[in-house]
């Protein structure tokens, strides 16, 4: 085969986007899983080691390169793809910069076994920090096969600032993923530590997306088809009732090439506009094809940034085409009244099993005994207990409150009034009183002046220090699903739940053998609700696989805070007293009662002088 990979002249290799190409283990396969398709491979194999730290391969069978190609792919502005700068313009190929290869040997130690269809021996070579170690004459089948291993060795910053192996794993799954979703017609295999995560074998669009998300996305594909002179559309988005909380199945490919775009996601989202909750995500792939000399690719060095020469247009296109689908599946809106909030149950009873109502008599009531006062609804209540409001604070915990301890009970669920639970007392035990502001603030009295609690961090607070006290302690409550459920997830989503899968454990979840695509689940922690689990798994996918931006937090903290922020009660959700105070009572029972886990302050104060500053 003769050598087709040539230096492009510095007036060329000057007008490539400049930038750093590897920045973690997922750069890497981005850039090998693009080299295999420009090359041509009809199977394309990629194996990791520890999240990309350890190892990362690409092998394929495609044209292979001659002994001198193989030594000059390593070079910088070295390429097969371009000549000329009018090139960048008509692109066909997924690279072009002749940096990735360069780049990548510079910061690890790489070897390449390759070898053209028409000869009968290969080469191996081996590069370590951008010199060449060896380069032998080799028997290896036909095609190319690179493996990088030991990533920034030679910067021990840029290793330690990797994230643990289930993070950069996670993101080597994103980029197989859309490598894998951009080329249908390619059987791709991926293993990781040794074993098969992904066999997708060549099959039409659809089959390739539910060989990768799980068979169930089936149902919830709609096809999407455009045919324009600027843009021609193709694809699926996915029916608003699968809207889900986390972003993970967004994708647009143009000209078969993954990209990223917040002004045409939004041309999606407007056309889902009133067809999911606005705090839910559409999923879609969409695929656009549109003549290259339209599109500037060459504006960021990840390639995954493009310039239209008419974005506005697309973006109506886009629209219009994705409402079209909507409508012609008969996907028609969702009716979402809003609940009545007063008709919710209050927050301190969700859980509890409904009475009849009756009628209790006090024996020992007096009316005109000192202790008891009427207050001005004419409720009755005791008077001048001791666990008022400055022991709550010192972090205090009433006891008859405790039992009506707000992380044992859990908000949202189905509609009953509070009358016909058998429970008046906590009120009574406290003197204390408490006032929901505008459903979002629990406002109190303290000795020295006024207290205002915001009533989803406080929450947040207690349900996280719940849960990070049963996983250390592994004192599971768990209630018995009768009929278990079953979900089904991505591997990927799977991935995820069962690293954490002991933890979730100690938790109260309780799930089936099989980690396949179904997920069984056989119990739950009391607190969450069976129509809700789904929802509450959901978040706690996608939060735990958003990394967290600062320092790696420990999986149980994570676990917990994902939890508690999907759990807890939210500004919005009206409160009866006794749940106010319960959860004020849970609060100052709490280790840190200042901040909410996500470090928010959780209540402010007012004093007295405060106060009366503001009269004069
Ligand atoms: P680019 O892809 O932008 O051209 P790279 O540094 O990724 O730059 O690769 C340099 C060159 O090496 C490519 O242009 C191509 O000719 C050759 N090459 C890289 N990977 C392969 C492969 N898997 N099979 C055949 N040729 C390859
Ligand atoms: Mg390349």
């Amino acid at each position: 085969m003769a050598d087709i990979i040539q230096l492009l002249p510095d007036h060329v290799a000057n007008q490539i986007a400049a930038g750093e190409v590897v920045q973690r283990p997922a750069s890497v396969v981005k850039e090998l899983l693009e080299n295999a398709v420009d090359a041509g491979a009809a199977t394309i194999q990629l194996i990791v080691k520890d999240g990309g730290k350890t190892l990362i391969q690409v092998v394929d069978d495609g044209i292979g390169m001659s002994p001198t190609d193989a030594r000059l792919s390593f070079e910088r502005h070295a390429t097969s793809k371009i000549r000329s700068a009018e090139d960048l313009f008509k692109l066909h190929t997924k690279g072009f910069r002749g940096e990735a290869l360069a780049s990548i040997a510079a910061i690890a130690h790489v070897e390449m076994h390759t070898r053209p269809k028409d000869e009968e021996v290969g080469t191996h070579l081996k590069m370590e920090g951008s010199t060449v170690v060896s380069q032998e004459v080799v028997v290896t089948p036909t095609g190319t096969s690179i493996a990088v291993k030991n990533l920034f060795y030679n910067i021990p910053a840029r290793r330690n600032f990797l994230k643990s192996n289930q993070v950069e794993f996670r993101h080597i799954t994103d980029e197989f993923h859309r490598v894998a979703l951009a080329h249908p017609g390619i059987n791709f295999y991926f293993f990781h530590n040794g074993s098969e995560l992904f066999h997708l074998t060549a099959h039409s669009l659809k089959k390739r997306i539910v060989q990768i998300f799980g068979h169930k996305t089936d149902e919830k594909l709609v096809p999407v088809r455009e045919e324009t002179q600027v843009v021609t559309i193709g694809g699926f988005i996915c029916k608003p009732s699968f809207a889900k909380k986390s972003r993970g199945e967004q994708f647009f490919f143009v000209n078969d090439r993954f990209i990223k775009s917040p002004y045409l996601h939004h041309a999606i989202l407007s056309a889902f506009e009133g067809l999911i909750k606005p705090e839910a995500h559409p999923g879609y792939f969409l695929y656009l094809t549109v003549d290259p000399t339209s599109i500037d690719i060459n504006i960021h060095p990840t390639k995954t940034e493009i310039k239209f020469d008419d974005e506005h247009t697309l973006y109506a296109i886009l629209r219009s085409a994705v409402k079209h689908s909507l409508g012609q599946f008969h996907l028609t809106p969702s009716l979402d009244f809003e609940k009545d909030q007063n008709l919710e149950t209050p927050y301190a009873y969700q859980h509890k099993e409904a009475h009849l109502p009756g009628v209790s008599v006090d024996p020992g009531f007096n009316p005109f005994a000192e202790t008891t006062t009427r207050s001005a609804t004419g409720r009755l209540y005791k008077k001048g207990s001791a666990e008022g409001w400055e022991n709550l604070y010192m972090g205090l915990e009433s006891k008859a409150s405790r039992e009506e301890s707000f992380s044992s009970v859990h908000y949202e669920s189905e509609t009953i009034s509070g009358s016909i639970f058998p429970h008046a007392e906590v009120q009574e035990e406290n003197d204390t009183t408490t006032f929901q502001l505008r459903r979002k603030y629990i406002v109190t009295t303290i000795r020295s002046g006024m207290l205002i609690i915001d009533q989803s961090r406080a929450h947040q607070r207690v349900l996280y220090e719940k849960f990070l006290r049963s996983m250390t302690l592994k004192e599971t409550l768990s209630q018995q699903l009768l009929f278990p459920i079953s979900l089904s997830l991505s591997k990927g989503e799977m991935a995820i739940l069962k690293d954490m899968k002991d933890h979730l454990h100690a938790l109260g979840f309780i799930f089936g053998e099989q980690w396949e695509e179904q997920l069984l689940i056989k119990g739950l922690p009391p607190m969450i609700g069976e129509k809700e689990a789904e929802k509450v798994l959901d978040q706690l996918i996608s939060e735990c696989s958003m990394e967290s931006s600062s320092t790696n937090f420990s999986q149980s903290d994570m676990l917990a805070k994902a939890l508690s922020k999907s759990l807890s009660v939210k500004t919005g959700a009206l409160l009866d007293n006794v749940s106010q105070l319960a959860l004020v009572n849970d609060l100052f029972a709490c280790k840190e009662t200042l901040l909410s886990p996500f470090n928010k302050p959780i209540f402010i104060t007012l004093s007295e002088n405060e106060i009366d500053k503001k009269f004069n």
